[in-house]
């Protein structure tokens, strides 16, 4: 199953998040790796992560904590979009829908990765249903695989939504360097870290990659799951 995600036939990786730092939480350290193996990985991020009330400077401020992650990863950012946070559910999801498809269309990826459907977080929930309507297996796109990721603070309350925990079935074994981007890409959402300190340290993380490297006989690696895939 690795030989699928390591470039052999999957080029173009999109990740589409519901707030700027998931994509690092929940697959920072295989981005760096794919990266590294040739592949061009574009995030799209759908709210900056901010409740209406913060100012333009503080927006500023988070818009380039994004791009410097993402700089740091080696990806491109795809875009960020205006949701408003954790309110996911008052925009109209067809809205949603139609924003997502519009880059996803332009991109044409082969692998999308997004959130899991039993996520605690709302956001990361509608993202995960429209990326299944968006991305159904039709004639019309060459999408080969959509995965899901485990993503730190939200994947670990699954069975509050999906009556199962994150049932793994992919995982991208990360050199220590891999890693070592994860933590780096991180130190530029220190906000985030700091408030969600004991699901988002870095003791925490390394703990969640070596047991993911552990159940495939890999020292470290992130978890993911192949929602469909077609070769
Ligand atoms: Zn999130």
């Amino acid at each position: 199953m690795e030989r699928l995600v390591n470039n052999v036939l999957f080029k173009k990786i999109m990740v589409v998040v519901a707030h700027p730092d998931d994509e690092v939480l929940g697959c920072g350290g295989s981005i760096s790796r794919w990266v590294g193996e040739g592949a061009e990985v574009r995030v799209l991020v759908l709210s900056d992560g901010l409740s209406n009330e913060r100012t333009s400077c503080e927006r500023e401020s988070k818009r380039r904590a994004f791009q410097n992650a993402i700089d740091c990863l080696g990806a491109k950012v795809c875009d960020i979009l205006d949701l408003p946070d954790q309110k996911f559910e008052i925009v109209n999801f067809q809205e949603i829908v139609q924003k997502i498809k519009k880059y996803i269309v332009a991109f044409s990826p082969d692998v999308i990765v997004t959130h899991w459907a039993g996520d605690l977080n709302r956001d990361h929930r509608i993202v995960n249903e429209a990326i299944h309507l968006v991305c159904r297996p039709l004639v019309s796109n060459d999408l080969k695989c959509l995965m899901t990721m485990y993503t730190a603070s939200s994947s670990e309350f699954g069975d509050h939504f999906s009556r199962s925990s994150f049932d793994a079935n992919l995982f991208v074994s990360l050199s220590k360097e891999n890693l070592s981007k994860k933590f780096e890409a991180l130190n530029f959402y220190a906000e985030e870290v700091s408030r969600m300190q004991n699901l988002r340290n870095k003791h925490y993380l390394r703990a969640l990659a070596t047991v993911a490297g552990g159940r495939v006989g890999r020292e470290l690696a992130e978890s993911f799951r192949i929602e469909w895939a077609r070769v």
